[in-house]
């Protein structure tokens, strides 16, 4: 009889899900049993058609030449021999497909990373790209057909595959990961429960499973004691909800009557559709970079005005804030962002990279240049560390708008504000030349504590200690004697337990995920200021 078992995990976003187990293979957790020589052989082969078939369809359905030119220059190294000799000479004398494969491309990757030539070295991101296409292929998963009502295993998913599914109903639970990875902020907000830090292995496609989003739990083969528990726990958490979203439509306000201004964090125009504008005081944060995912182009200025504009048309004139670039880090980008950095979360992330490639940053500050005559915009940008960074950006916001206004496009100067995410500008907040601050608690924990924020095992420095708590604080009362806005944007606002910690600092503007929102309304209405 099948017995039930659990897997401990870490929470990474609330909720309750059941379902069958697909365990997504990225090759690396790989359970294949490897065959003869001659059945690898033909195994690779095999998977290496059927990615060529779906680079086919990809370019098929491009429709611009930009796209069809990238996925092209894919389709032309799988058909290159030379990539692929040393793992089909490895598979002759023994070794199992995947593992041949994986260290043939590897050493190409290392390769092409290593080119003096720039556009070789970008080049790199769209090999490891194929070589992970093939390699999934080679583990029996087909990208194109994952269904969003099953519990998704992983060791680790890119933000690009995470929104490549049709989530509905469905959970994730993976090996890796972190509670403050991008891919755990866009489960939050999608409303998809999700578990980090999980024992994945020795897992079986279509096991019955249930996941706790909020226990970090995921239970395989529940029984019947279990299941039930499970379906009145979802049953109380239906009530809490409908509790809290009595809330929603009101003005967040303290006990003692003070109004504290709630916004959403969104990825992009998507994540708004359920979203009634009159539930929240505007748009506290638009991660462009996810604009940048999972295609294989950089968006032009027209397609990102566009994106910009119907964020604008939604918040009917709320304020939003919009933020430049912060591909890098968890969030590569291929063909812009480096691959092969040795720590990319200290290496050329967020305006880093994009001072370094005002061909891109130009196209993205002109785009927002143009969408600021439609709403109530403003420009942040992530990852500054030195007033000169903010600088150079001011100056190249300038330039956008003199070139826009010499051609004779309609444009605005947008508000040009930065990112409180790195120690170095929490402590030297008053050098930076900012219309507008906005604490990014994530990156500000993980830099403040040395603790990468993907790694599971080290989730007790993820919370907020004295040290981080203090330098929160020194933010926000620089903006309280300067006159200054100061909000806070990371994950910590959409937290109701941390909301004390926040408020007292004096923080009264907090911009969440957009499933927080009802629950931060209620409990900043229980909330006191200390007399
Ligand atoms: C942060 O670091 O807190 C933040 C809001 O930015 P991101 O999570 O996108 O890095
Ligand atoms: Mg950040």
């Amino acid at each position: 009889m099948a017995i039930e078992e659990r897997r401990q995990g870490r929470a990474a976003a609330p909720g309750l899900a059941s379902g069958p187990l697909l365990i997504l293979d990225d090759g690396a957790t790989s359970a294949r049993v490897a065959g003869a020589p001659l059945q690898e052989d033909a195994a690779l082969r095999a998977a290496m058609a059927a990615a060529a078939g779906d680079l086919a369809a990809l370019v098929a359905g491009a429709g611009d030449d930009e796209a069809a030119g990238v996925l092209a220059f894919q389709m032309a190294l799988l058909e290159d021999d030379a990539l692929t000799e040393a793992a089909f000479a490895a598979i002759a004398e023994g070794t199992p497909a995947d593992v041949a494969f994986r260290a043939a491309l590897d050493a190409q990757v290392a390769d092409y990373a290593a080119a003096e030539d720039a556009y070789f070295r970008a080049r790199a991101a769209d090999l490891e790209d194929l070589r992970d296409r093939v390699l999934r292929r080679l583990a029996g998963v087909d990208d194109r057909a994952l269904p969003g009502d099953a519990i998704l295993v992983a060791r680790d998913l890119p933000p690009s595959r995470f929104l490549a599914v049709p989530w509905s109903g469905g959970g994730l639970a993976l090996g890796r990961g972190s509670a403050t990875s991008h891919v755990a902020i866009l489960a939050r907000a999608r409303g998809v429960p999700m578990v980090v830090g999980a024992d994945v292995g020795g897992l079986l496609d279509g096991t019955p499973a249930l996941l706790d989003g909020d226990a970090g739990t995921l239970v395989l083969r529940p029984d019947a004691a279990t299941s039930a528990a499970f379906a009145d726990q979802r049953a109380e958490r239906a009530e809490r909800r409908a509790f809290e979203a009595g809330f929603l439509a009101k003005p967040a306000v303290t006990a003692d009557g003070e109004r504290v201004r709630v916004m959403v964090n969104i990825a992009g125009p998507d994540d708004l559709a359920t979203l009634d504008p009159a539930h929240v005081d505007g748009v506290g944060l638009v991660r462009t970079e996810f604009l940048f995912h999972g295609r294989d182009r950089l968006p032009d200025e027209e397609e990102q005005l566009a994106v910009y504009r119907r964020i604008l048309d939604w918040a009917g004139g709320r304020p939003v804030t919009i933020r430049t670039l912060d591909a890098g880090g968890d969030k590569p980008v291929p063909g812009l962002t480096r691959p092969g950095e040795s720590n990319p979360f200290l290496g050329v992330r967020g305006v880093r990279l994009s001072l370094r490639r005002p061909d891109v940053f130009l196209v993205q500050l002109r785009a927002l240049a143009r969408a600021a005559t439609s709403g109530n915009l403003k420009v942040m940008v992530p990852m500054v560390s030195l007033p000169e960074e903010l600088r150079r950006c001011r100056t190249l916001l300038d330039e956008a708008l003199a070139a826009l206004a010499a051609a004779g496009v309609p444009a605005a100067r947008p508000p040009l504000g930065m990112m409180v995410e790195v120690p170095a500008a929490a402590l030297a907040v008053a050098a930076f030349d900012a219309d507008f601050l906005s604490i990014g608690s994530n990156d500000l924990i993980q830099y403040t504590m040395a603790a990468s924020r993907d790694e599971p095992d080290l989730a007790d420095l993820a919370e907020p200690s004295p040290a981080v708590v203090e330098l929160i604080a020194r933010v926000a009362a620089h903006g309280a004697a300067t006159g200054r806005e100061v909000s806070l944007c990371g994950d910590l606002g959409g937290e109701p337990g941390h909301l004390p910690m926040l408020l007292g600092a004096g923080l009264r503007t907090l911009s969440m995920a957009p499933p927080a929102v009802a629950a931060i309304k209620a409990a900043v209405g229980r909330w006191k200021a200390a007399p």
